[in-house]
């Protein structure tokens, strides 16, 4: 079969023939329609230091995906040959404390679909079947591909009351942009969020933001006063990982503010922590969705009028996987597409 594979070690990514998977007893068998480019798999793809430490040479990339169950295992109940699924790409072990608790997001000891072992850029993917989720009739394959990067968007976003809250989003990369509409839906006052580009800043316009701003050349306290927010925002969602803009998150937060941590900071950024103290924040970190909350939550937002699909900007041929990194690494692109079929 066809797989996009990180097969030296050295940048880049590789279309080779590899054999299709075997299934498992618990597992399903996906053929892959659709899939879409991550930040992850851009890390794979220029070989950074995080890449050369965690993936494994030869590994099919990729974790975002939708298909259709081909096979599967005697063990498996619940799903039918034929059946549309997307899936969740973290694997949990079900044994240690968290996971019994049905806390799965926390498990200790999970492994990445597309980053320690086999990913979704093939023709055909293994996973448990307790992994896959199935998407309705009403949901586009393009938007069910993108069900991982719009799953950390909610879990953001939904992890505290935004019902008329006033909202800072730092960063309009896809998963930012993807939670400007979210926080839209569910009622949130204003939405403002931030970045330095301005592809971004008008695709998250586009996506319902009250105001992009661009913090290169405006000051965020002027967009802050023209909203009449003379206290400050009520939540933040940090989705850009860079220092600069968490600190200015904090310095703009109102007291009692609730702050969620999606974006990757370096590990020597340094914040006022004065900031997060006298202003009594509390501050949630973020990791992946929660299984499977987040998902039916995605499910029955866009079956209520949820409208995320601005976010997808640029679709390619798998063949033409060389044109999707390319675009996705340019800073000039939403949610790159490459379609399998
Ligand atoms: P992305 O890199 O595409 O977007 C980040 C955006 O932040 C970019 O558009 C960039 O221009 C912008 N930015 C840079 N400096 C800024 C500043 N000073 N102020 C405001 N914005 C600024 O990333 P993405 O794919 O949308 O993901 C968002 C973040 O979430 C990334 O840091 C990613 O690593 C992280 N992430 C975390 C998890 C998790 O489970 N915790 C999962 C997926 C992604
Ligand atoms: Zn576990």
């Amino acid at each position: 079969m066809k797989t996009l594979a990180k097969s030296k070690a050295e940048p880049g990514i590789w279309m080779e023939d590899h054999p299709k998977p075997e299934v498992g007893y618990n597992d399903v068998l996906i053929k892959i329609r659709k899939t879409a480019i991550c930040g992850t798999d851009m890390h794979i793809y220029h070989w950074d230091e995080w890449s050369q430490k965690t993936i494994p040479v030869g590994m099919h990339v990729g974790h975002e995906f939708v298909g259709e169950i081909v096979d599967m295992g005697e063990g498996v109940r619940g799903f039918d040959i034929g059946q549309r699924v997307s899936g969740e790409g973290h694997i949990t072990c079900g044994h240690c404390r968290n996971c019994r608790a049905g806390r799965r997001h926390l498990c200790n000891f999970t492994v990445g679909v597309g980053v320690n072992r086999d990913g979704a850029f093939a023709e055909y993917l293994v996973i448990p079947a307790v992994n896959a989720f199935p998407i309705p009739d009403d949901i586009s394959d393009e938007l069910a591909s993108i069900f991982d990067p719009f799953g950390n968007a909610v879990h953001t976003a939904l992890s505290f009351d935004l019902v008329g809250e006033d909202v800072l989003i730092t960063g309009a990369g896809p998963i930012g942009i993807m939670a400007v509409a979210i926080c839209k839906h569910v009622g949130a006052r204003n939405v403002v969020i931030t970045d330095v580009n301005e592809y971004r800043l008008d695709l998250a316009l586009k996506m319902g933001a009250s105001r992009a701003v661009n913090v290169a050349n405006t000051e965020l306290t002027d967009v802050m006063a023209e909203l009449g927010m003379v206290e400050g925002f009520d939540v933040g969602l940090e989705m850009s990982g860079n220092g600069r803009a968490f600190e200015q998150m904090l310095e703009n937060m109102n007291h009692g503010g609730k702050v969620a941590l999606l974006g990757i900071p370096a590990s020597d950024t340094v914040i006022d922590w004065n900031q997060v103290i006298f202003k009594g924040l509390v501050i949630k970190g973020i990791y992946g969705r929660e299984m499977f909350e987040t998902w039916y939550k995605m499910t029955s937002m866009l079956q209520s009028g949820l409208d995320i699909s601005p976010v997808i900007t640029h679709r390619f041929p798998v063949d033409d996987f060389e044109k999707g990194f390319e675009i996705m690494g340019s800073g000039q692109s939403g949610k790159v597409i490459l379609d399998w079929s």
